[in-house]
């Protein structure tokens, strides 16, 4: 089901009618301003431009912010092109093959465009690989990568995370909901979570055998990346 997304005339006029009707089609997020999942409540749309023209895509809850234009400073702009966290991504906790794992998914995916023809680049795949992800195919695992942490504390019954790269910036921080049963125990049993993103159709709402099945197919067309990083709980890091 798409969420129920408004947005401003000023908004739709910026985005361009083909843009519009995409982020129309949207079926999930999470909101920017309070961090926690679009629901089936009104979604609106921010569009934030930076100077050279390049920007993101945002929603958010009726409640928390108006539909409205943006002005990125440069700065922030360089992040959405070089994304260093605060893109708007949801997170599903899968088991693959008992081993426990998080699916990353971006809402809007930022592409660059390299000209000379060549096909537009997938700017959070390739700034996964420069952070040291790589290339995960059919076998679905990948190598350990230091010093990236993922902490987690129940909330009802999903999940709050962090994820912290060697830099301490977020590379995510919302919610995960609903984990499969025995996730929990296996991530604390192993203290490591496979961490995978890329171009991975589908929603946090598929199924767990429609998930692998999805990360197969994103595996077999290349456009699966992943590393095993650190996880527990706040004590587990001496945070709590
Ligand atoms: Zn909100």
């Amino acid at each position: 089901m798409p969420l129920a997304v408004l947005m401003s005339p000023e908004v739709e006029e910026a985005l361009g009618s083909q843009m519009a009707q995409q982020v129309r089609s949207i079926t999930e997020g999470t909101c920017i301003e309070c961090r926690q999942p679009l629901d089936a409540g009104p979604v609106n749309v921010v569009l934030a431009i930076g100077p050279l023209g390049s920007g993101s895509v945002r929603l958010v809850h009726d409640r928390c912010a108006p539909s409205a234009v943006v002005e990125l400073t440069a700065e922030a702009e360089a992040a959405v092109i070089q994304p260093k966290g605060g893109l708007d991504m949801t997170m599903t906790a899968v088991m693959v093959e008992g081993a426990p794992a998080l699916i990353a998914r971006m809402v809007m995916t930022p592409y660059t465009d390299p000209g000379s023809g060549a096909a537009p680049t997938n700017v959070f795949m390739q700034a996964l690989v420069e952070s040291g992800f790589r290339l995960v195919t059919a076998g679905l695992d990948a190598a350990p990568l230091d010093q990236w942490i993922a902490v987690f504390q129940h909330h009802g019954r999903s999940l709050q995370l962090i994820i912290l790269t060697p830099t301490a910036e977020r590379f995510f921080h919302g919610t995960v909901a609903r984990p499969p049963v025995g996730w929990i125990k296996a991530v604390l049993g192993r203290r490591r979570v496979l961490l995978l993103g890329g171009d991975v159709a589908g929603s946090h709402d598929d199924d767990q055998d429609q998930q692998l099945a999805l990360l197969a197919g994103a595996a077999v067309r290349g456009q699966l990346v992943g590393a095993r990083v650190a996880a527990g709980r706040p004590a587990d890091f001496g945070l709590s």
